[in-house]
């Protein structure tokens, strides 16, 4: 597969699955470029941070490792002060931040960001990557995408259309999350470091204050997470609509006495895989087209570790032959 003059392989989106891939195959040898939509490495692995100063994690909550593998990995991320643990379950938070792991694991690695692959063109050996916002990249050897599977399915459909059927049978369901901030004074019940309430609106409800590393002190900093069919049933409204509804869901929850210092909503239109492919990675070697994301195996962080580490040792095996 490794060809001489040209780029080797293209890594689409530089979430957890698209930057391990990258570092095992460029440990492995091959030269790899990332190519990401949006301003930094993360993807759902996500830290927002606010005009004000305030810094939410506002996708994925935590980590935790079934496998040797990703406790491995994470141990590794702790050893470097990347993460730490939260509670006493096994559960580990990004330090000082949730996208804290996959960006230092970014650094070093090509990546170039803002940019969305609109189409892989070209034909097998010399792929190119057309970018949504004008301009064009490659040739490679081979394309990875990582994108969340619906997203993969549309760019593979066109030049691998069987591996774009595999990706269009993963199901997600979508989350609607609210940042807030509260003075100290205003909330009648503080939320503890994390609930999981029983309530038809809300499935999770966290403090960002009681993570490692995160800054201590005033505003209370809180993310809601909304259930998977309140989700489903706000998902096309306006983020601000979004942020009204679920805070009038929250904010009793909370004894909130007045009103919030900040409440901005998130659409997470793809959030959690409900469905997976129950593949490992999809990999096509006559090609030189593959995927690999959560998607393939499950709804976790370890999903999308296991698969892009399966995708990459496909990949390198192939180069071996
Ligand atoms: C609200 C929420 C809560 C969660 N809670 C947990 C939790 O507590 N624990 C847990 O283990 N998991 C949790 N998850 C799931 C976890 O975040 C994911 O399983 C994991 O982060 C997926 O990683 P990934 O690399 O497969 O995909 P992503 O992180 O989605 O990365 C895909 C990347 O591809 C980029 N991309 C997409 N299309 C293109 C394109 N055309 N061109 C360029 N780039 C593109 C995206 O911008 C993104 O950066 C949660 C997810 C959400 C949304």
């Amino acid at each position: 597969m490794a060809q001489q003059g040209i780029s080797d392989v293209a890594v689409v989106g530089a979430g957890l699955a698209g930057v391990i891939a990258a570092r095992d195959l460029a440990a492995g040898g091959r030269g790899v470029h990332i190519v990401e939509k949006s301003r930094g490495a993360g993807g759902r692995m996500a830290t927002r941070r606010t005009q004000e100063g305030l810094a939410f994690d506002h996708g994925a909550q935590y980590v935790r490792a079934h496998g040797a593998d990703f406790a491995a990995e994470i141990a590794a991320w702790a050893a470097r002060g990347l993460a730490a643990p939260w509670g006493a379950d096994g559960r580990f938070v990004g330090a000082p931040s949730m996208n804290a792991p996959v960006r230092a694991l970014a650094a070093g690695i090509p990546l170039t960001v803002g940019t969305t692959v609109a189409a892989i063109e070209g034909e097998p050996g010399r792929w190119t990557l057309s970018a949504a916002e004008g301009g064009r990249l490659g040739p490679f050897a081979a394309v990875l995408v990582t994108a969340p599977a619906p997203q993969a399915a549309a760019l593979l459909a066109p030049v691998a259309p069987a591996l774009a059927r595999a990706a269009g049978a993963a199901r997600y369901a979508p989350c609607l999350a609210l940042m807030l901030a509260y003075a100290p004074e205003v909330l009648e019940h503080p939320p503890g470091p994390a609930q999981r309430p029983d309530h038809p609106a809300i499935a999770w409800i966290g403090e960002e204050a009681s993570k490692p590393g995160r800054a201590a002190g005033a505003p209370w900093r809180i993310v809601v997470h909304a259930t998977p069919g309140w989700s489903r049933a706000h998902l096309e409204e306006t983020p601000d609509a979004i942020a009204r509804a679920l805070l009038a869901q929250a904010a009793p929850l909370l004894g909130a006495r007045s009103e919030p210092l900040y409440a901005v909503a998130h659409r997470w239109r793809f959030a959690l895989v409900e469905e997976p492919v129950r593949r490992p990675c999809l990999w096509d070697p006559e090609t030189g087209l593959g995927a690999a994301g959560d998607w393939c195996l499950g709804g976790r962080v370890e999903a999308a570790f296991d698969s892009a580490r399966a995708l990459a040792r496909a990949v390198l095996e192939e180069t071996r032959r």
